[in-house]
């Protein structure tokens, strides 16, 4: 059992602490679980990496770094971590399970109203603005990288790319080119260095407007052209846009990161200070919630962990 992880009947024990069940999602370096802790009974998301797939790319380094950032960035709006254990082919991070699914799949039904995608946005900055404030940059915030709990609150994860103040050069900026294209800032394509503050409130403002969107503000099939769209800070908000998210969002989609917005007069905004509607769930979200309490529910998941097990991925 080098590997700390054995099969005990149909289910799939991890450090003899940990049981594994289903499949939740993956990317490019992760398979994500749900597992249930044998001693608390609670259930975690357990991302699992697989170390020879890492040192093979060399990204051994982003996974240290990722560990270290989430320890730091305890907050309502950020997944926690709760604890790292490593086997010798692979790294599992036991997180707080984020059962709502990413906020990605509920833009992808449609845009949202504009208090609903207020709500997000606030919870979003809240989060922002506790990671700035430890020296955090997380740049790689887009839709996918936002989960959502069960009451429909915002959680930032994925912090494999994300910087530290430690590792701004000798002018006071970062100068990795890193991100998701159509969320990424013109000064992060630029490659003069930039201020991972200024990125990060890019990409919320790309965020926002998503959400009250439906699309992206600045697309092209061909990637040159939507670099310089985004250079340009060339992009049209919908006829259906608030006249006072509008102007936020062009504050937001400044190209220049002088001029661009900071997080205290986003706070600050009329449209950000407008108080939040009764529910920011849909009726099936409402339903599907309470139907998540039942009774039923619980002793079917319960059978769930027995009838499922895991061959190493
Ligand atoms: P990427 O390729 O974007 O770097 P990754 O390999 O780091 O991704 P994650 O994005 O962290 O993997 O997780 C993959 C998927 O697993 C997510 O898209 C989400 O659907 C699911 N997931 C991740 N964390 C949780 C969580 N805490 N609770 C529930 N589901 C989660």
């Amino acid at each position: 059992m080098g590997d700390n992880k054995c099969k005990d009947g149909n289910s799939t024990l991890l450090h003899g602490k940990y049981e594994l069940g289903r499949l939740l999602g993956h990317g490019t370096f992760a398979k994500v679980y749900h597992a249930r802790n044998l001693k608390s009974g609670k259930s975690v998301a357990m991302k699992v990496v697989g170390k020879e797939k890492v040192i093979k790319v060399g990204m051994m380094e982003q996974i240290k770094r990722e560990i270290s950032v989430m320890k730091m960035v305890q907050h309502p709006n950020i997944v926690e971590l709760h604890e790292v254990m490593a086997s010798k082919s692979k790294i599992y991070f036991a997180m707080e399970l984020v059962r709502g699914g990413e906020l990605f799949s509920r833009i992808a039904k449609g845009r949202l109203r504009e208090d609903v995608a207020r709500v997000y946005f606030q919870q979003l900055i809240s989060a922002i603005d506790f990671c700035h404030s430890r020296g955090v940059y997380h740049r790689d915030l887009k839709p996918e990288n936002l989960l959502l709990d069960e009451e429909g609150n915002l959680k930032v994860t994925d912090f494999g790319l994300s910087a530290f103040t430690e590792h701004l050069k000798q002018d006071g900026l970062l100068h990795t080119t890193c991100g998701t294209p159509a969320y990424v800032a013109p000064e992060v394509i630029g490659k003069k260095g930039y201020d991972g503050a200024k990125a990060d409130l890019w990409s919320c403002g790309v965020i926002l407007y998503v959400l009250l969107a439906g699309f992206l503000p600045f697309q092209d099939d061909n990637i040159v052209a939507m670099y310089r769209k985004i250079y340009r800070g060339d992009f049209k908000c919908p006829p259906w846009f608030s006249s006072e998210a509008r102007r936020l969002i062009t504050k937001l989609l400044d190209p220049n990161p002088m001029t661009r917005i900071t997080i205290a007069k986003i706070m600050d905004s009329s449209w950000f200070k407008k108080s939040a509607p009764k529910s920011i769930l849909t009726k099936e979200e409402q339903e599907f919630q309470e139907y998540e309490k039942s009774p039923f529910k619980q002793s079917e998941t319960l059978n769930a962990f027995h009838i499922i097990s895991l061959s190493e991925g």
